[in-house]
């Protein structure tokens, strides 16, 4: 359980068991090996063991790596993190997806961004669901409404809901990932291509994978613990 490929073959092989147990199918689930703060060398390791989807947090940081590995045409790059508006373009240019969409302004930005020789950005509504770490996140209440606006700008293709629910003593885990899944089942009943639900960490992704995530985001499982100095 050292390398990078035998961390990537070991969670591939833990999904599939997982979802044999739930019934589900493992074809189902986006793995998005999470790559911020790690070198070009370790993303090229995921690479080459056969990973194609990495998440990033910091948009300068993901427009490096991206240029970085431009030869490596098949990787897809989901940026997963807090977006402020002087950022968005390094996010519309040079993101498949953005996973942390929670606010039209952001959204109006992006898609205005979205070079035209690029299929549209495909992007999650980030919900602020009981316990998450941050304040990033639209409420439980909004996601129709921003959902309405968003479906409704040419740059974008609205695919889902994301959410970081952390545990605390007080709100575990799963009463947020069970939200989430209810919340998921209305925006589809609205939007039915919006069916991706982007939950579960190294830590909890069984337990996301319980309650319908279709893309989890692993980022210490695979690539071993961050070391945040640069950007501090
Ligand atoms: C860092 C990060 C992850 C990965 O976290 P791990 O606990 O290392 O798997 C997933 N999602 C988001 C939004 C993150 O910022």
């Amino acid at each position: 359980m050292n390398t990078i490929a035998e961390r990537l073959q070991s969670a591939y092989q833990q999904i599939a068991q997982q979802c044999t147990k739930l019934g589900s199918n493992p074809a189902d689930v986006q793995l998005i090996a999470v790559s911020k703060t790690k070198p070009d060398a370790d993303i090229l390791s995921a690479y080459q063991a056969g990973q194609r989807h990495f998440g990033e947090n910091y948009p300068q940081e993901m427009a490096e790596k991206v240029a970085a590995l431009s030869q490596f045409k098949e990787i897809c790059w989901h940026f997963i993190g807090p977006l402020q508006s002087n950022k968005t373009r390094l996010v519309a240019e040079h993101a498949t997806w953005c996973h942390s969409l929670d606010r039209l302004k952001i959204a109006s930005r992006l898609s205005a961004q979205r070079p035209e020789y690029l299929p549209p950005l495909k992007v999650l509504l980030q919900v602020n669901i009981s316990g998450e770490v941050s304040k990033a996140g639209i409420s439980p209440d909004h996601v129709i409404p921003l959902a309405t606006e968003v479906a409704a700008l040419p740059g974008l293709e609205l695919k889902g809901l994301m959410a970081i629910p952390a545990p605390t003593e007080l709100k575990p885990v799963e009463p947020a990932f069970a939200r989430m899944q209810q919340l998921s089942q209305v925006l589809r009943a609205n939007f039915p291509q919006a069916s991706e639900l982007s939950m579960g960490m190294s830590d909890d992704w069984q337990l996301a994978l319980k309650y319908g995530a279709t893309m989890i985001r692993l980022g210490t499982a695979i690539f071993g613990a961050r070391n945040y100095e640069r950007h501090e």
